[in-house]
């Protein structure tokens, strides 16, 4: 398709890119933009990031640039590396076979991938057509092996070859299905949507590191609600989130899914307006209700403290199962849950010990969620909004005296909530 009859607007393909592509070419190289970024550019959405397809091999291109590096043995790919920009170079891949460089699990799951082919071959090895378009900067055309044109233009998600049979080499497949039809605004194709259901459990042979990844990407790609929605109609939130499954359901009554439901909201908001995100938080808000119920069997046995410890172990050893959380967010998960308690309590010096705490912002955040959940009294939320804002003197006057136990009180208190609907 030659460029007087695509409207791929060249001003948002990134220098670095173009390097990549040129350098290629000039050593003697076909070389492509090509998925992800060619789709979002014949769509009027500025591409995240730029992709590169190419017939020379990764050494090949690791030979073309110094700021190259290889990764993955799945699926051998280089990065070129420009300060925080990262162009990813792919040699063209061709159908799988049962030899050599490409291996098939017993269950159709493709473990690896590296045989090489041609620009049409590798087009047919992608997963949705629309994510299987060149952009040859030679002479600015766009190049179609696909029929990806006709789905750009009546947005819509279809998969190339037998649905079933791709999902089946690959099941992430099915998870970015969801996400691209949330984040691009397009239909999902009849017989791309029809085994979805079905082959939804051959996500539980996924390692969970790669459904983390993913996650993010379903997650914090500001379509986070309606990504959502639709992982709940297709049925695979129970792959990603076993534990909080029961809480999802399509009426969004109980106050479990309501929290998940502001806090995803809130997610999208804040990527909209270039503010940072936590996994903690999102995993924070997902795993709340099982964490009630948790509670609810522990806290009259142990202190609050020890209660809400041992409830995220218990949950944190099932969620990681399925999906890895590193350390670092897991570590935030805890410090979320368990200041939420220390929001109660409002009289003596601990309400400015708690303004102090690193992560009182988190949890913070995470208490207006729950007030909007209706799963807290609002009027404890405001009451912290405003003690924030206020100077010492009507910090003082704030306090909440009466609240105070007359004599030191050994009996374990417990979060104050509405009781939760299942
Ligand atoms: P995004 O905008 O989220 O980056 P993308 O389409 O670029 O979307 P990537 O995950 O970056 O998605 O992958 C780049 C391209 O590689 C895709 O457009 C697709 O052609 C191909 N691809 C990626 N993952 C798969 C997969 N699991 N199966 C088949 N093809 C894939
Ligand atoms: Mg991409």
């Amino acid at each position: 398709m030659p460029r007087n009859q695509h409207q791929v607007s060249r001003k948002h393909i990134s220098d670095n890119a173009l390097k990549v592509l040129s350098r290629l070419r000039g050593a003697g190289y076909d070389a492509y933009l090509v998925g992800g970024c060619v789709r979002d550019l014949l769509i009027g959405q500025i591409p995240k990031d730029f992709d590169v397809s190419t017939n020379a091999h990764p050494e090949q291109v690791k030979e073309v640039f110094k700021n190259c590096r290889l990764i993955g043995r799945r699926f051998r790919l280089a990065h070129i590396h420009f300060g925080r920009e990262v162009i990813e170079v792919a040699t063209f891949r061709a159908p799988h076979s049962q030899e050599g460089e490409s291996l098939q699990h017993e269950d159709g799951r493709i473990l690896r991938d590296n045989v090489y082919g041609n620009e049409e071959d590798d087009a047919w090895r992608r997963d949705f057509t629309v994510n299987a378009l060149y952009y040859d900067i030679s002479d600015f055309s766009v190049r179609d092996h696909v029929g990806a044109m006709v789905d750009i233009k009546s947005r819509t998600l279809r998969m190339i070859g037998d649905p079933s049979e791709r999902y089946k080499e690959d099941p992430v497949r099915m998870l970015r299905a969801i996400r691209f039809a949330a984040k691009l605004d397009f239909s999902i194709e009849p017989a791309t949507q029809a085994p979805i259901k079905e082959l939804g459990a051959m996500l539980k042979d996924i390692p969970s590191s790669r459904l983390f990844d993913e996650l993010l990407k379903l997650f914090h790609g500001a379509s986070a609600v309606k990504t959502f929605q639709l992982l709940r109609e297709y049925d695979l939130l129970r792959y990603l989130f076993p534990l909080s499954d029961q809480y999802f359901k399509e009426n969004a009554q109980s106050s479990a899914e309501q929290l998940v439901m502001a806090s995803l909201t809130n997610t999208d908001d804040r990527i909209k307006s270039g503010k940072p995100v936590t996994p903690a938080f999102l995993f924070a808000a997902m795993l709340w209700g099982p964490m009630l119920e948790e509670l609810k069997a522990k806290s009259h046995k142990v202190p609050q403290h020890q209660a809400i410890q041992l409830a995220a172990d218990t949950l944190l050893t099932t969620q990681l199962q399925y999906t890895s959380i590193p350390r670092r967010f897991s570590v935030m998960m805890r410090e979320i849950w368990q200041l939420q308690s220390r929001f109660e309590t409002r009289w003596g010096k601990r309400p400015w010990r708690l303004l102090e705490h690193p992560r009182f912002r988190a949890a913070y955040d995470f208490l207006v969620l729950r007030a909007d959940a209706g799963e807290v009294e609002p009027e404890l939320a405001d009451w912290w909004t405003e003690f924030q804002e206020r100077d010492e003197e009507q910090q003082k006057k704030m306090l909440k005296k009466s609240d105070a136990p007359k004599k030191r009180s050994r009996k374990p208190r417990s979060i104050t909530t509405k009781t939760i609907e299942v």
